[in-house]
């Protein structure tokens, strides 16, 4: 029983994950939804089940099992384009496939319940730029986020394009964008790293995937809290933090609260215990 107890986070996430791999699996009659929820259950409840056990690198196993399994498989071999503008291009040509359904559940509706989960344990752009020197951000924060929408409204308008010059085979034209739209990723993302001294800048001002994740990540079920009692205010949370979030405040409201990617670095290094 307190087994159970004990790892009730990782069996929770397995359920939940496997819940919605046999519902799709069901309702669309394609065994792929089986295979593709079911592997990512098992490596985020398999990285939970690590942190649990203490061990030290828990998260970037499942960043690589998911991040690669994303990149690798769906991507270069299953053809899919799994950035936003493969969610674009799926969306207005109203195919429900993996790009959307990803997008709906890591990315729009997910985030309600585990907030930036998906920036801290799935996606293979922070995959590569986590192994950059600068975990914690060496300079103070830029006032730079309204980039975000520039890289968002230019994905939005380029696919939107592409369907109104009707370019053919336009889903030869996304898989070729995939490819140079990670390359573009990982070279601005890397740059951006060493300029800011500052692994996560690129998720900071960048990212287009954050128009939609700030907002829905704000009512976040699940959210790193603090217990003032036990509080010494000592700021370590903080400045081990490499989004910037003020964790100690309880609220909503809190000081890049909608950063917060759940990486669990301000709790596992809290002197009092109190997150
Ligand atoms: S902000 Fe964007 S690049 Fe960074 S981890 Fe999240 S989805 Fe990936
Ligand atoms: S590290 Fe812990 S004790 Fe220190 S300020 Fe943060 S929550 Fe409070
Ligand atoms: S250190 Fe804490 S507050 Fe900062 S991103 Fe990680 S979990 Fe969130």
């Amino acid at each position: 029983m307190n087994t159970v107890k004990k790892y009730f986070h990782p069996i929770l996430i397995f359920l939940i994950f496997e819940t919605v791999a046999i519902t799709l699996w069901l309702a669309k009659h394609n065994l792929f939804y089986l295979f593709n929820f079911s592997y990512i259950g098992v490596s985020i409840a398999l990285g939970v089940f690590l942190y649990i056990r203490k061990y030290k690198h828990a998260r970037r196993v499942v960043q690589l099992l998911v991040g690669l399994y994303m990149l690798v498989y769906l991507g270069l071999i299953c053809n899919e384009n799994m950035q936003i503008e493969g969610f674009w291009y799926y969306l207005f040509t109203g195919v429900f496939e993996a790009a959307t359904i990803h997008y709906a559940v890591a990315k729009i509706f997910g985030p309600l319940i585990f907030g930036r989960g998906w920036c801290g344990y799935a996606c293979w752009t922070a995959m590569v730029l986590d192994f950059l020197p600068y975990k914690v951000p060496q300079k103070p924060r830029k006032k730079l986020g309204w980039i975000r929408y520039i890289t968002f409204a230019a994905s939005l308008i380029f696919v939107s394009a592409l369907f109104l010059a009707k370019v053919g085979n336009i889903e030869r034209v996304m898989f070729w964008a995939f490819i140079v739209g990670n390359v573009v990723y990982y070279a601005v993302g890397i740059a951006l790293a060493f300029a800011f001294k500052d692994n996560r800048a690129f998720c900071k001002y960048v990212c287009p995937i954050t128009v939609f994740l700030k907002p829905m990540s704000y009512f976040s079920l699940f959210r790193v809290k603090c217990d003032k009692e036990k509080c010494v205010s000592c700021g370590k949370c903080k400045r081990v933090c490499p989004m910037n979030v003020d964790v100690t405040d309880n609220s909503r409201k809190r000081e890049n609260g909608t950063e917060c990617i759940l990486c669990m670095e301000c709790v596992k290094n809290c002197p009092k215990d109190a997150l």
